[in-house]
């Protein structure tokens, strides 16, 4: 039982409201590519990986050749054949293994009757808790729009309602950091059973972090995450300040964990399915952080429901999952699962308990959303549409205008 056919098909999907963060902003929809793993006996896998569009489809199937007749079972071997160290040197297959390898386990799992998780070694809970994750918002539609600390608020109550969440999460770093703080202790005083962290994608200094941290630290954090760039920036700041420390952008390989570990630079990884070349590596490290008595987290890399379900097995999985999940899934207005979204209850998502990752694409939807990223294309993630001359540059860091609402209309980027 070998692969025999891969297929590749970018969406996009609408956001309810463009989201904005230190780097720049998600314009109003996700473009994600859907990877499909056939194999001799017409099982499908799917996987999912970020941006999309015809070169990231030609990428995807230019590995085929790798996998023609590959069994989806042997998951080591295939790591070997896409991501070894030559591989790996001239090009950067991380991503693109790591949806090739969920949609294989998906496959493999649909061919065994088991979970995904049972491929890692079962489950130790069947349902993964969930952060807010509060963005500053573009205004689209009239949604959207928040850019003061009430506004923040008011997004994260309507949040809570809807899905029950009790740990938020403010993407920072957009604006200048007093209103970071400003916001942090707005959620403190309206939430105070509620646990919060902050992450501005690195864009502040050592200094600057250790300022907003010390502001800070009397809240209810769970942890300061990646308040500046760097393995020794970060380092640096864990040593200053009274918040444990987390990162989804310095420790990404193992290579970055070893060192991590070794110099005690970050206390809480995120974990991202997509970004560590799968959802066994990301399983892996998580391991290795448990050995050394570290936290692990999972990351949200702005998924659709095929991804979500693998963040829902790893996180299933993880002995050392200590801290609430990352997800953006809830600011997506539909999904290309059948039976739509997943659903939040208590601030949890179920871990599926059908066969491989357990969910089902809907492939009326994956045609629609095809359609639609043909009409819209994609965007580049690091440009802010409201900012046209703005790039970022640390340390010549400008903070975006609280005062501008809406995004003027853009046509898409790229990619
Ligand atoms: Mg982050």
């Amino acid at each position: 039982m070998g692969i025999a056919d891969i297929k590749a098909t970018t969406v996009a999907v609408p956001l309810e409201a463009p989201l904005r963060h230190g780097a720049g902003a998600h314009w109003g929809r996700f473009v994600r590519t859907v990877v499909e793993v056939i194999d001799d006996e017409g099982r499908s896998g799917f996987g999912e990986l970020g941006g999309g569009g015809e070169s990231a489809e030609a990428a995807v199937l230019a590995l085929l050749p790798y996998l023609k007749g590959h069994d989806p079972l042997q998951l080591e071997q295939m790591r070997w054949k896409i991501m070894g160290p030559t591989a790996s040197l001239y090009n950067n297959r991380m991503q693109l293994h790591a949806a090739i390898e969920m949609a294989c386990i998906d496959l493999a799992g649909k061919r065994l009757g088991i979970r995904a998780c049972d491929l890692l070694g079962g489950s130790i809970r069947d349902e993964v808790e969930f952060a807010s994750y509060l963005f500053y918002r573009y205004e689209q539609d009239g949604r959207g729009g928040e850019t003061s600390p009430a506004e923040i608020v008011d997004h994260a109550r309507d949040l809570k309602q809807k899905h029950g969440f009790r740990v938020h999460k403010l993407k920072g770093g957009h604006f200048e950091p007093d209103r970071d703080i400003e916001v942090m202790f707005a959620l403190a005083e309206a939430f105070p059973e509620d646990r919060l962290r902050l992450d501005p994608n690195a864009v502040w200094s050592v200094e600057q972090s250790i300022r907003v941290a010390k502001a800070i630290e009397s809240l209810n954090n769970d942890y300061f995450e990646d308040p500046t760039w760097g393995l020794e920036g970060m380092r640096r700041v864990r040593e200053a300040i009274n918040i444990p420390t987390a990162t989804n952008t310095v420790v990404v390989n193992f290579e970055q964990l070893a060192q991590s570990i070794l110099h005690n630079c970050v206390d809480v990884v995120l974990l991202d399915t997509t970004f560590w070349g799968g959802l066994r590596q990301a399983h892996k490290a998580g391991t290795v952080l448990e050995t050394f008595q570290y936290s692990a987290a999972v990351h949200s890399s702005g998924e659709l429901g095929i991804q979500l379900a693998s963040m829902l097995h790893l996180g299933a999985a993880l002995p050392n999952l200590n801290f609430a999940a990352d997800a953006h899934y809830h600011h997506l207005t539909d999904d290309i699962l059948v039976g739509g979204k997943l659903p939040y209850v208590d601030g949890k998502i179920a871990v599926p308990t059908g066969p491989g990752l357990g969910v089902e694409v809907d492939r009326d939807k994956l045609a629609r959303y095809a359609e639609y990223f043909k009409e819209v294309g994609g965007y580049p993630y690091d440009r802010d549409p409201a900012r046209p001359d703005w790039y970022s540059i640390i340390p010549e860091f400008r903070y975006a205008d609280p005062k501008v609402k809406a995004m003027p209309h853009t046509e898409g980027g790229q990619g």
